[in-house]
């Protein structure tokens, strides 16, 4: 399972709504909405996820 960066809900690869590649590495998203959110600004919520 990977974790949605946006809303941190556990997204199952293969049933990803959408993916995103940000400095070599795959984020997968449950909809479309959290990857917009996400491309619009990475780092924001990569921030986060660094604790
Ligand atoms: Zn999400």
């Amino acid at each position: 399972m990977a974790i949605d960066p946006v809303c941190k809900m556990e997204v199952e690869e293969s049933k990803a709504a959408a993916t995103s590649e940000y400095k070599d590495k795959k984020y997968y998203f449950c909809s479309v909405a959290c990857k917009k959110a996400f491309d619009q600004d990475p780092e924001k919520y990569l921030a986060e996820e660094k604790k």
